[in-house]
């Protein structure tokens, strides 16, 4: 076994430097809890960027996995899979849309959905209907075109051209969108909750009207529902708080409970647009990710954690809006369930590092937005004890 100085020495070496990372190597995890390589234990409040939503290596989803690949782990799309088959009718059930394709990852699940807007619209009206109107602060993956749907531009400019036919418009500035729509616009893209960006909700009446005017200009509605969805809000699909239905939804995450999976789910006249060849993925759907997802949908549901991640949603904001009373230092506390956002006046990183050294995992986002992503079954008491450490780490900043 490697100490975290030995890993992180040849990782520097071996690995390609695309992540700032924190120094310690985590090798073990069990519900809430991580170990590093030295064997300190952390409090995991970033639960793998929303990722871990079951906590760490959930027994039932490891059984699912172990058991799955035992029996298939692949065996390409060119047959059909039992595993892929019932998840899709499980996403269809519970989303209300008509068919799913599923691939490995939230950028492939928004290139997916990209496509198949585009090739629905083609269909619908002639091929200069190809323009996604997508939102300011807006983060969709890191291909090229759900990187052309991301709004950040240090995150895009180094890699110009990008793929054509993306405009951004403020998000719940309705007329900001109507004045952006013309006879090129195909679809609008937006994250119902947006998470990289920096925990900004789309407010419930701005969705509703959105979908209006989707619906009276013949748009297609794209929610990337990768971060926010499943859960992680406090209802399955972060939509559900509003009236509003996508045409086009994008799930990864947290779908395969720690799985890389990621699905892209349409209502049945849009996914038809699909036919043979137009779109797959080698890996898309195989057996061990879908045995893996089915594993997290039931999960929920036994353990009721959309509801717990609702209810201690509202009791962690609460206990963070007490301390942002407390220190000058915070601006806003922000977000619905469990995907949670500080924004602080200074820069979040220096916190998240003293977090961290006192025992709790935590993200900085947009440079000053501390973000907070238990997993959803974190317990009240867990929310004390990662508070505690908290308030301590702003003590220490403040003196
Ligand atoms: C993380 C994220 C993505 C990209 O997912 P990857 O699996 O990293 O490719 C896309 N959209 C949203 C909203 C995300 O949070």
């Amino acid at each position: 076994m490697l100490t975290n100085a030995e890993i992180i020495e040849r990782g520097n070496r071996y690995v390609m430097s695309t992540y700032g990372r924190a120094p310690v190597a985590l090798v073990r995890g069990e519900g809430i809890r991580v170990w590093d390589a030295d064997g300190k234990c952390y409090l995991d409040f970033v639960g793998g960027l929303a990722v871990n939503s079951l906590g760490h290596c959930h027994p039932k989803v490891a059984a699912s996995l172990a058991a799955q690949a035992r029996t298939l782990i692949h065996c390409s799309n060119l047959y059909w899979i039992e595993p892929q088959v019932r998840l899709a009718q499980r996403l269809v059930e519970l989303s209300g849309l008509g068919q799913a394709f599923f691939c490995n990852s939230g950028t492939e699940a928004n290139e997916a959905a990209i496509k198949l807007a585009r090739k629905y619209a083609r269909s619908q009206g002639g091929p200069e209907r190809y323009e996604i109107i997508a939102m300011e602060k807006s983060f969709h993956g890191r291909t090229l075109g759900a990187l052309a749907a991301t709004w950040q531009p240090k995150l895009r400019e180094a890699f110009e051209p990008l793929v054509p036919g993306f405009k951004f418009v403020p998000l719940n500035d309705l007329s900001a969108l109507e004045a952006a729509i013309d006879e090129k616009t195909c679809a609008v893209m937006l994250e119902p909750v947006q998470g990289e960006g920096g925990v900004h909700m789309a407010a419930p009446d701005y969705l509703k009207e959105v979908s209006r005017l989707c619906r009276e200009k013949g748009l297609l509605l794209i929610f990337d529902e990768v971060q926010c969805g499943l859960g992680r809000t406090g209802r399955l699909f972060a939509w559900q708080h509003g009236e509003v239905r996508p045409d086009i939804m994008t799930l990864a995450k947290a779908l395969g409970g720690g799985v890389p999976i990621g699905a892209m789910l349409a209502g049945e006249a849009v996914a038809r647009a699909f036919v043979p060849g137009d779109h797959g993925s080698t890996f898309g759907g195989n057996p061990l990710a879908c045995a893996a997802a089915l594993a997290y949908l039931e999960v929920l549901e036994e353990e009721d954690l959309v509801g717990n991640a609702a209810r201690v949603g509202v009791y962690f904001q609460e206990r963070l809006q007490e301390l942002a009373a407390r220190f000058p230092l915070c601006q806003e506390v922000r977000g619905r369930g469990l995907i949670l956002g500080m924004e602080l006046s200074r820069p979040a990183a220096p916190l998240v590092d003293a977090a961290r050294e006192a025992g709790l995992l935590i993200n900085a986002t947009s440079g000053n937005v501390l973000r907070f992503l238990p997993p959803l079954g974190v317990q009240p008491s867990d929310v004390d004890e990662a508070m505690e450490i908290m308030y301590r780490v702003f003590e220490g900043i403040e003196a």
